[in-house]
């Protein structure tokens, strides 16, 4: 047995004005479960505790909590010292339990047709992945769409997408998704990753009811003109400047020893919107002994078509993009933006490693910057957190250069195509992290990826800067500074 200490938020709405929170020291076996933290407090300390729990095997969903702000089922997470526990985001009946029923029965049931025809193998294959929950609604509780639209959140659309599979289903299941908010999605995976049966809402679920929905006329209008720009020019946003490309030789020499050989995907905001932070990111690679091959008939890696349904002209951009690389040799392929490097990695068979600026400048390790006396905040791209599991290796950069204060890593709105349908949410979701911002108390945000730098400085009034224009203002500094004992 050990003892172990934990604090629960608790509420009594016959009670209780406000909700609060309250610390327990209990007895547990080793290798306890937060459930058994529960009934240890239950039944040695305070029998009020409410909490809801039946099969405890993580197979019928009831248990569903939040330890340390993550969704998870207190039946199968092991518990931990001086964890803060919280019921889920919805509406609270009492302590952890909270009201499941309004939102299970927004959830589209099955409607039989008179005369069935059994599934084929290929649909059954395809059911499959999306039949497994559980209903816990961890994945509604962690939507942020949901948070600032009517939309019916991931799992009402992994069960629309489960029954458009089904021939015995007689629902018109496509659009009631789009009713039901389809395109509200801002692809920022956080259901994917909180959901314990591991159910890829975004990529099994709404994007292939997007891809449906662009075969009935359903895809948003602006998401159509997006699509056509792409067959136009080869890119997602307009020029209005030189772009990157443009701007620099194919190859570019490091200053130093040759430590690596990268190509560089550039991706259509940073060749032309963010010029200046790949800019900075190729003087950074420069300094570090990193040679980058920069193939100039690159283009858009598809991400905008692929989580918008739009999906006709994917795989010509993608075989022009793997035999501009492949052609050239080139064995590992470098990303900056998190929504390229995400699709790339896993929207792509690539002949080639596709490795994330973060990654590689940790992996190599870097030549150190100078300090500056800045207290700066890091918001995590939804496509690199949970799109390519990358949280540490920018955090370790830029505390080379300033301090870092944490704040929620929540979506800012502006991928999924919901900038460019769905303003509206997507400055909803701006605003949010702007206040997030604003409470960190940091006077800078500094971030790696095109789209969420671009959203984020129309929501905060700090600088919002890419983690490579970070380490160059260290090296700036190191210079000056180096240069000025020199003097002296
Ligand atoms: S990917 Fe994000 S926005 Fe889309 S359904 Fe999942 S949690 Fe909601
Ligand atoms: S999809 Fe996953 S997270 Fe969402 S309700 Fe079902 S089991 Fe829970």
């Amino acid at each position: 047995m050990k003892a172990l200490t934990v604090t629960i938020r608790r509420f009594d709405p016959d009670r209780d004005r406000e909700p609060y929170y309250q610390t327990f020291t209990v007895q547990v076996n080793e290798g306890a479960r937060v459930l058994h933290v529960f009934h240890a407090i239950h039944d040695t300390i305070d029998p009020t505790l409410s909490y809801r729990y039946s099969c405890a095997s993580g197979q019928c969903g009831s248990c569903a909590v939040r330890v340390n702000g993550e969704p998870v089922l207190a039946c199968m997470e092991e518990a931990r010292n001086h964890s803060t526990i919280e019921p889920i985001n919805l509406s609270v009946k009492k302590d952890l339990v909270v009201d499941l029923l309004p939102k299970l029965e927004e959830i589209a049931s099955f409607l039989p047709k008179k005369e069935t025809t059994l599934p084929k193998k290929q649909e059954i294959d395809a059911i499959k992945p999306l039949r497994d929950c559980i209903e816990c609604l961890c994945c509604l509780s962690v939507c942020p769409a949901v948070d600032v639209t009517k939309f019916l959140g991931p799992t009402a659309m992994r069960q629309e997408m489960r029954l458009a599979l089904d021939p015995r289903d007689r629902g018109d299941r496509v659009s009631d998704a789009v009713r039901d908010g389809l395109f509200t999605c801002t692809s920022c995976q956080a259901c994917w990753k909180v959901c314990p049966k591991e159910i890829e809402i975004p990529g099994k679920a709404i994007e292939k009811l997007r891809a449906y929905a662009n075969k009935r006329g359903f895809t948003l209008p602006r998401h159509l003109e997006v699509a056509a720009l792409i067959r136009e020019t080869g890119r997602s946003v307009p020029r209005t400047a030189e772009s990157f490309l443009e701007q620099v030789p194919e190859v570019l020499e490091p200053y130093g020893p040759v430590k690596a050989t990268v190509g560089f995907f550039v991706g259509c905001m940073y060749n032309l919107r963010q010029q200046q932070s790949a800019l900075d990111a190729m003087e950074v690679l420069r300094r570090n002994g990193i040679r980058v091959i920069i193939p100039k008939e690159q283009v858009c890696c598809s991400s905008p078509l692929i989580r918008t349904g739009q999906l006709d002209y994917v795989d010509t951009l993608k075989k022009r993009n793997i035999e501009a690389f492949r052609f050239r040799g080139i064995d590992t392929v470098l990303t900056m933006c998190a929504g390229c490097g995400t699709t790339l990695k896993n929207d792509y068979k690539t002949p080639f490693k596709v490795i994330d600026i973060n990654e590689l400048l940790t992996q190599y390790g870097i030549e150190p910057p100078a300090r500056l006396p800045i207290k700066a905040t890091y918001h995590d791209p939804c496509h690199l957190l949970r799109g390519q599991g990358i949280r540490d290796q920018p955090r370790e950069l830029a505390r080379l250069v300033v301090e870092l204060v944490e704040m929620p890593a929540i979506c800012c709105g502006s991928g999924g195509g919901v900038r460019s349908g769905n303003p509206e949410e997507a400055a909803a979701l701006g605003k949010r992290r702007g206040e997030e911002i604003k409470k960190s108390g940091a006077e800078i945000v500094i971030t790696s990826c095109p789209f969420c730098e671009f959203h984020i400085m129309g929501h905060t009034d700090k600088p919002v800067k890419n983690i490579a224009t970070v380490l160059l203002e260290g090296y700036r500094e190191k210079d000056r500074k180096k240069a000025a004992g020199t003097k002296n």
